[in-house]
């Protein structure tokens, strides 16, 4: 929930990307205080996913800053990337790789001493119900299980901000409650940002809805006032996005 009082997590100021003269996204601002699940909404190509690479250090602004448990992105950026953990699109790219030696790569990569890369990998090896695709290469594995070790991957370093691009986007309905589960478990204790079209998922995750169109904020508030804005989901996402129904 809103609370004056905690700190701010996860901030974008101004953020704006051009690829050569078209916006991408469009002085986008938003701050996300400590404890809070904000479901990012938007039609395709709206911008969410380029405002997550931003924020999570892989693409540069053109203008604007971003910031993670205030450290900037670019300026600071090894600070700010040991705060959060990026769950991308579709999972880990690094499909040649298996879950073990993928989290150890990743483990290592970000500096962590080995004895503790070994209770991290156990503890999100069961936390993200991995055990039994363990030892074979991400390629061979089901969106669902790539979507788990990309969720074990961004756990990994223990980060209180997670910000997680369409996670149950292609699964199942079993795999969708259990992804669902897994982020209200883990926002109790942290900061979370996560992308979707389904806007069921708003209702079973969410505190709070930032909405984008054609790259700008169109509608920043909680989930109750996002449904008071019409008679249900599908029509606010419509009179926001400027479509006829
Ligand atoms: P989706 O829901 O389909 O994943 P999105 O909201 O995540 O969409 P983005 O992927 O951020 O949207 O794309 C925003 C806009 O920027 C789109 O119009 C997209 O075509 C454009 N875009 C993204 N990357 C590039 C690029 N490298 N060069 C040119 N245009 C780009």
């Amino acid at each position: 929930m809103v609370d004056g009082t905690n700190p701010i997590m996860i901030e974008a100021e101004g953020l704006t990307k051009l690829y050569r003269n078209f916006a991408a996204i469009d002085n986008v601002s938003f701050k996300i205080p400590k404890g809070q699940i904000v479901a990012f909404l938007g039609p395709n190509g709206a911008g969410k996913t380029t405002t997550m690479r931003i924020l999570t250090g892989f693409l540069p602004a053109t203008s604007g800053k971003a910031r993670l448990a205030g450290f900037d992105v670019t300026t600071q950026r090894l600070q700010a990337a040991a705060r959060v953990g990026y769950l991308p699109e579709n999972g880990p790219l690094y499909l040649d790789m298996t879950p073990r030696r993928l989290l150890r790569f990743f483990g290592e990569a970000r500096g962590m001493e080995s004895d503790r890369i070994a209770a991290r990998i156990e503890a999100v090896v069961k936390l993200c119900a991995i055990a039994e695709v363990f030892d074979k290469p991400i390629r061979k594995l089901s969106r669902g299980f790539r979507q788990r070790v990309g969720m074990a991957h961004a756990l990994l370093h223990e980060p209180d901000i997670l910000i997680m691009d369409e996670p149950t986007s292609g699964l199942d309905p079993n795999q969708i409650r259990d992804v669902r589960g897994a982020i209200r478990e883990l926002g109790r204790d942290r900061t979370i940002l996560l992308s979707t079209h389904i806007l069921q998922e708003v209702e079973a995750v969410a505190d709070r809805v930032l909405f984008i169109h054609a790259g700008k904020i169109v509608f920043d508030g909680t989930v109750r006032e996002f449904d008071s804005r019409g008679p249900n989901k599908d029509e606010v996402f419509h009179l926001l996005t400027g479509a006829r129904s």
